[in-house]
């Protein structure tokens, strides 16, 4: 009965008791076997490691299987929270995040922004090399956002975009992050194609804002101003001049 519950639960039991009763109803009708309710020593001996070993390797293989579901279920969690190329968190992981982020902010007057990344003529990348050399761009570029700080919250948002919350940060120091991040990415040689420049728009969190895409939808219009104004550069929603803001060297 209990291999019966441990491999198919209430079916398999019901099933099991209903063979065990008819079995012994036919083996009762060719043997004719006498009751007897108490048992002898030898039948208490022979007994003995059924019911004191059995129950412990039961026990044994519970456990095992828990631990592989526990771990099964780890990961679960990861894939389903970031995405398979990249390595960064997939695009309903960080909306959720960064609907968190919002509320956090709302409620505790913190400071936050947004970084939309952009890879810059990307599907010029895809056409002259191919789509795997692309893929392998996405990948490496995954592996640079990975190198933000640990608080970043760092999500491929689409094809070759990427969004980047950041908590605890102002305006300037958001800046100071994107343009960091421009000038690495500028700087680093891929391996396919080697140079590779992207794109920043950056909106900080706005009291005013009602819903947490309004936020979104300002470093998108950010984005926007630096594709439109020439690529490989930092924006922001607010008409602040990226030149002017003082640069880590
Ligand atoms: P811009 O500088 O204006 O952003 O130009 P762009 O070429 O980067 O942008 P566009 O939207 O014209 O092209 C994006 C390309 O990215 C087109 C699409 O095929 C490619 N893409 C999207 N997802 C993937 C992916 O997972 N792998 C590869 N290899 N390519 C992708
Ligand atoms: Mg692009
Ligand atoms: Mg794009």
């Amino acid at each position: 009965m209990v291999n019966h519950i441990s491999a198919g639960g209430l079916k398999l039991f019901v099933s099991g008791l209903i063979s065990m009763f008819i079995a012994i109803s036919f083996s009762s009708l060719l043997v004719n076997p006498i009751l007897r309710f108490e048992s002898n020593l030898t039948v208490i001996l022979a007994c003995i490691p059924m019911i004191t070993v059995y129950p412990m390797l039961m026990a044994a293989i519970n456990y095992k299987l828990t631990q592989a579901l526990v771990g099964k279920q780890e990961q679960l969690i990861h894939l389903s929270r970031h995405d398979g190329l990249t390595g960064v968190f997939s695009r309903h992981y960080w909306e959720q995040r960064l609907l968190e982020e919002f509320k956090r902010c709302q409620r505790s007057g913190e400071e936050a922004c947004v970084l939309m990344v952009d890879i810059d003529n990307f599907k010029m990348i895809n056409d002259t090399y191919g789509h795997l050399a692309g893929d392998r761009v996405l990948k490496e570029f995954g592996g640079l956002l990975q190198n933000l700080r640990s608080s970043d919250i760092t999500g491929r948002y689409g094809g070759e975009e990427f969004a980047i919350l950041l908590p605890s940060s102002d305006l300037k120091k958001s800046l100071q992050v994107a343009e960091r991040l421009r000038r690495d990415i500028e700087q680093t040689t891929f391996e396919v194609v080697k140079t590779c420049t992207v794109s920043i728009g950056v909106a900080p969190l706005n009291a005013q804002y009602n819903d947490a895409y309004k936020w979104l939808d300002q470093a998108d219009k950010a984005l926007y101003k630096a594709k439109t104004t020439g690529r490989n550069r930092v924006c922001t929603n607010k008409d602040i001049a990226v030149a002017s803001c003082d640069y880590p060297s």
